[in-house]
């Protein structure tokens, strides 16, 4: 008889008790919560009480805590401090979290500082440890590295998690500065670890063929590494447009991986162009701007090392935006949404829905979302052949979460929409069933007649509606009211 072992459960999730002020209190809870499920893998959770405190301004966490500015959490005992709210909301609260959650994993874990430090930075963007880590640096490399991050100038500290991030990448590691005569170099005066910054990364695989930057041709020489500082134009015809900021290079296999960095107006701007397209009205990109400002908060930058993709996936960029386009950034309303809910969707073709609907969790009251005359996405046909029904079959487990729209196929499910919706989309592409308002009719010969409505997941600010709202002469705030109910904005 062969017995196989179950694995022991997880503890579950005991909250903390959160001290501070203001609005973020909940958002806090969930994102603890959020964190530490994603965060098991890396080592088993210390039992006992445990503590976070939100400070209510920077000197007070920095008193607290002797962390440099660029440092948004610090464990002291049972209890993480975390910097004043509003300075968190604008970094990366997810993957702030999960890098400190994971120290408290490795708490006993009786790593090396540097080992343990990596993992941290490993758990800020994957749910998982890598199968292997990189081979070990030589002693004198290790020695060093637990020196710059025990308390070194910030110039050692910021080479010690640049190179940590090149390690877990496999990367070329970089040199340690030069030692300096000053030996007290303050903290505050550059601490870029954390600076707010966005960056995208075009994967190898997009960019392929030949490649000139200000004019001049890049030989493709595998590992090659190429970094650009201010503005950086690519030859006609390249499928990424103008930039301006960090442009690193490297020539790969499959062709170059680009990874351009700029402040998180910049890239708000160019997503809110990427998604809109530049001759949207202003109003409309005001609005997209206020709504992309809430996501960057709530959504963690899932690719590796917190970068974001160019793609629907994360939120389109094709190049650095028109200036027009920044003003609208910079003039975009204040929205008190939820970041968690800070959705748009291509079009609702008329019929928004809710995030409870879509995916069993959150507000269950729609947005409004007029229909929009001659939007291409308004009313929408396709038919699945029988082995394309099959292969979703296979794909998504059915059942459904409370609250979640459902369809059954045949004597089967329900499934989820929204499932079968990406599965069709990651099979055959994305346009292969196109929104969740949708019917489906399965077929005597096996296939799957689909009517919908709509481009997306349907939820959130529909681009369609923002377009045609604001040519009619509405506001972002207008357009914004419309969208999202009270029910998905912050207490
Ligand atoms: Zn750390
Ligand atoms: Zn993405």
């Amino acid at each position: 008889m062969i017995l196989l072992a179950a694995p022991a459960p997880a503890p579950p999730f005991q909250p903390p008790v959160i001290e501070g002020e203001g609005a973020g209190l909940e958002v806090m809870e969930e994102s603890l919560r959020a964190a530490f499920a994603s965060t098991s893998d890396f080592g088993p959770w210390p039992a006992g009480p445990w503590h976070v405190r939100i400070h209510p301004d920077a000197a007070a966490f920095e008193k607290a805590t002797g962390a440099p500015a660029g440092r948004s959490g610090q464990w002291q005992g049972d209890t993480l401090h975390l910097r004043p709210w509003d300075q968190l909301r604008r970094r990366d609260l997810g993957a702030i979290l999960r890098h400190e959650l994971t120290h408290r994993r490795l708490r006993d874990a009786r790593l090396r500082r540097w080992e343990e430090e990596a993992r941290c930075l490993w758990a800020e963007g994957h749910a998982r440890p890598p199968r292997a880590w990189p081979a070990a640096p030589p002693a004198g490399a290790q020695a060093r590295l637990d020196r710059a991050l025990a308390g070194g100038a910030t110039r050692e500290q910021a080479w010690a998690y640049r190179w940590l991030r090149a390690w877990l990448r496999g990367g070329p590691l970089p040199h340690p500065p030069e030692p300096t005569g000053a030996t007290a170099e303050s903290w505050t005066r550059e601490a870029p670890v954390l600076a707010e910054t966005v960056t995208v990364v075009w994967p190898a695989e997009r960019l392929r063929g030949p490649m000139a930057v200000n004019g001049h041709q890049l030989s493709h020489r595998l590992g090659r590494t190429w970094r650009f500082q201010g503005a950086v134009r690519f030859q006609p015809g390249f499928p990424v447009g103008p930039l301006r900021g960090t442009v690193r290079i490297r020539a790969e296999r499959h062709g170059w991986r680009l990874a351009w960095t700029a402040s998180r107006t910049a890239w708000i701007a160019a997503a809110a162009e990427g998604e809109l397209g530049a001759d949207a009205p202003f109003e409309a990109r005001r609005a997209l701007a206020a709504v992309l400002d809430r996501w960057l908060d709530g959504h963690p930058r899932q690719h590796p090392a917190g970068a974001l993709c160019p793609l629907t996936h994360c939120a389109v960029v094709r190049g650095g935006a028109m200036p027009g386009t920044i003003r609208a950034v910079e003039a975009a309303p204040p929205l008190d949404l939820d970041p968690r809910w800070a959705f748009f969707t291509g079009s609702a073709g008329g019929h928004s829905l809710s995030p409870r609907v879509v995916w069993g969790d959150g507000p269950a009251e729609a947005g409004s979302a007029p229909e929009v005359p001659e939007d291409r996405w308004t009313a929408w046909e396709r038919t699945l052949e029988a082995a394309q029904v099959a292969a979703l079959k296979r794909d998504v487990a059915a059942g459904l979460k409370p609250g979640q729209l459902g369809m059954r196929l045949g004597a089967s499910g329900p499934y989820a929409v929204e499932a079968l919706r990406l599965a069709a989309g990651r099979r055959y592409g994305w346009t292969t069933w196109p929104s969740n308002v949708c019917e489906g009719e399965l077929r005597p010969d096996g296939s799957l007649h689909l009517k919908g409505r709509g481009w997306g997941h349907n939820v959130g600010l529909c681009l369609s509606t923002a377009r045609f709202r604001a040519a009619q002469g509405a506001v972002a705030e207008q357009i914004l009211a419309e969208a999202f109910p009270p029910s998905w904005r912050l207490p």
